[in-house]
């Protein structure tokens, strides 16, 4: 068994800013760093350090090879990784020291430049064995979904961020969908784990749920069986990334074969730690950094 995640690829400029920039202010930044994000290469970061097996795919621009090695270097296959004459995708974060409130731009870039023929491409490479994790953050969703869908390949989707084209994206091979209760409210009208079930039952029987509340843990509902999952009380300082440390986890729980309540389990000791560290892909720990279950 292997994962393939098809998804974005992001720079991040993070600007430490004395109070976000008004209107026509030009403000000096006190510090500034330059990461790697994008909730495709956080959750194959997570997933890879978890210990799976997983290949990504998507586009970068020239200023992405170093987003392409970071991977390569935790050990994912980035064969399918395309590089693009387009601009890098990214995002501008200022963060206020005053309030420490963010403000964030986003680029898409070459995270959009990701086409029908390279869908047929990545997904021929696919095997029959695959476990297919997409997010929100990339272009011809719709193509990855239904071709997914027609070569009976099983999807984790974590439809983030929301766009209203979900609704209406073919959702029949998703095995899992994975949630915050933001999204879950964004997809069913509800953030209550119990009502949003209800819906996604009736909309896509298939269809097991995840729905992560924060510090208040997670709610599972997967063969007709509602599983509710504490988070580890920890002290948290930057919960950037918590739910891709979730996601890769949870999704190499399911690769090793463990039992459902096992892989939230596994997800929720994950991503507690994550939030003990700042920043994204820095944050997301190795298995060995774990207690044992
Ligand atoms: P997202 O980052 O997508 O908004 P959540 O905030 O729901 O996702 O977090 C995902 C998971 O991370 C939670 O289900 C929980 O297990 C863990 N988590 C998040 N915040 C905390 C916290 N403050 N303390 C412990 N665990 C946390």
């Amino acid at each position: 068994m292997s994962v393939l995640i098809i998804g974005s690829m992001n720079l991040d400029y993070v600007y430490q800013v004395p109070h976000l920039a008004l209107p026509g202010e030009s403000l000096m930044a006190t510090a500034m760093s330059t990461n790697a994000g994008g909730k495709g290469l956080n959750q194959a970061l997570a997933l890879a350090r978890a210990g799976a097996c997983v290949r990504h795919a998507g586009c970068i621009g020239e200023a992405g090879t170093v987003l392409r090695d970071l991977l390569a270097n935790n050990g994912v296959d980035v064969s399918l990784v395309q590089e693009v004459d387009v601009p890098q995708g990214s995002a501008v974060i200022q963060v206020s020291s005053e309030s420490a409130q963010n403000s964030i731009v986003v680029f898409g870039g070459s995270n959009r430049a990701f086409g029908k023929a390279q869908v047929m491409i990545v997904l021929d490479a696919a095997l029959p064995t695959d476990r297919v994790v997409l997010q929100n953050e990339i272009s011809c969703m719709d193509v990855i979904l239904a071709e997914c869908a027609r070569r009976g390949l099983p999807v984790v989707f974590n439809p983030a961020p929301y766009s209203d084209d979900v609704a209406n994206m073919d959702l029949s091979s998703v095995e899992w969908l994975i949630v915050n209760e933001v999204e879950a409210e964004q997809l069913t009208g509800t953030g209550d784990p119990d009502e949003a079930q209800a819906i996604v039952a009736k909309r896509w029987p298939k269809t097991n749920l995840v729905v992560t509340l924060g510090e208040r843990g997670c709610v599972c509902f997967a063969a007709g069986e509602r599983i509710y999952q504490p988070a580890f009380a920890v002290d948290a300082v930057d919960t950037t990334a918590a739910g891709d440390t979730f996601i890769g986890y949870f999704v190499a729980g399911l690769e090793e074969g463990l039992p459902v309540k096992d892989c939230l389990c596994l997800a929720s000791q994950a991503s507690a730690l994550a939030v003990t560290r700042p920043g994204a892909a820095p944050s997301i720990p190795r298995r060995s950094e774990l207690p044992a279950l």
